[in-house]
């Protein structure tokens, strides 16, 4: 669907924020970005997003290069969510914030219409849609955003850290919504240091180093990689301990949940 084909970018004499990075997006996966802070993954979705343009190497959408392409065309394909969900709300009310993007996208009233309820009514708000966004709270304006986004009918959704000062229920919600919305075929892009949502929800993991892509496989490739404590990232919890204990027989898994279930039996099975 998009690929990064050696894109370099550098802000304005800084050194190079992005140097040679190569990747693939397909359609329909669930996809991570993890590196340190300062790594690049920021700069990489404003590249994607045509909000940035590559310095050298190009970015192409179904095999096209976007260069001509400006940020509105890029909307039609790629829904943005900002990590502060407050940046991206300015309407009066939740149904004419979600309204906004089709708006400007161009689309008929009817279309508008339907898209907002649709939007409002997969990320669980039609029944505030005449609140006001600022009454709302902070996991109810992070769906808000991504209702925005998905009001503009994109293929591809990019979340930067989506569960960043959410408590742990809010969390849970918006992960069930995002598995809801690939389930549905929607492609989703995560930007996480979180390594247990890494876990549970990526199919691939592409970390940045330094403005390079430093790996890009499976979760499970990544946690036993032997630079990711250089990368800043740490294996889950389920990984490590079965690690530990497979000379028991125990397999080695990322999720907590099959670890617990063969500790248990192997326990169970002993005298
Ligand atoms: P991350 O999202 O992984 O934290 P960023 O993409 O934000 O990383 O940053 C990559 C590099 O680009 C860093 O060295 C950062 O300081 C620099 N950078 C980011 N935004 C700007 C900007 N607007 N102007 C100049 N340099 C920037």
């Amino acid at each position: 669907m998009l690929e990064c084909c050696s894109v370099d970018f550098s802000y304005k004499a800084q050194t190079q924020a992005i140097q040679q990075v190569s990747l693939t997006i397909h359609a329909g996966e669930f996809l991570a970005i993890a590196g340190r802070n300062g790594s690049g993954k920021t700069t990489l979705t404003r590249l994607l997003m045509a909000l940035r343009k590559p310095t050298s190497g190009d970015i192409l959408l179904h095999g096209t290069s976007t260069k001509p392409y400006s940020p509105a065309d890029m909307a039609h394909h790629i829904g943005y969510v900002f990590q502060n969900p407050d940046r991206q709300i300015f309407r009066d009310t939740v149904f004419s914030e979600v309204s906004y993007g089709p708006e400007q996208l161009g689309y008929s009233p009817e279309q508008i219409q339907a898209y907002t309820q649709e939007a409002l009514a997969v990320t669980g708000l039609s029944a505030l849609a005449g609140a006001y966004p600022s009454t709302l709270s902070r996991g109810q304006k992070q769906r808000l955003a991504i209702a925005s986004a998905l009001a503009m009918q994109p293929a591809l959704l990019i979340l930067d850290e989506p569960t960043s000062g959410q408590d742990a229920q809010e969390c849970q919600k918006l992960l069930a919504l995002l598995n809801k919305l690939h389930a549905q075929g929607k492609t989703i892009l995560l930007i996480t240091h979180d390594m247990e949502i890494l876990a549970h929800h990526a199919q691939r993991v592409i970390v940045m180093d330094h403005g390079r892509k430093g790996f890009d496989g499976s979760p499970a490739e990544l946690f036993q990689h032997e630079d990711l404590a250089a990368w800043g990232l740490s294996a889950p919890s389920a990984f490590t301990i079965s690690r530990s204990v497979a000379a028991f027989g125990i397999r080695q898994t990322c999720l907590m949940e099959p670890l617990i279930r063969e500790l248990s039996q192997k326990l169970r099975r002993k005298p």
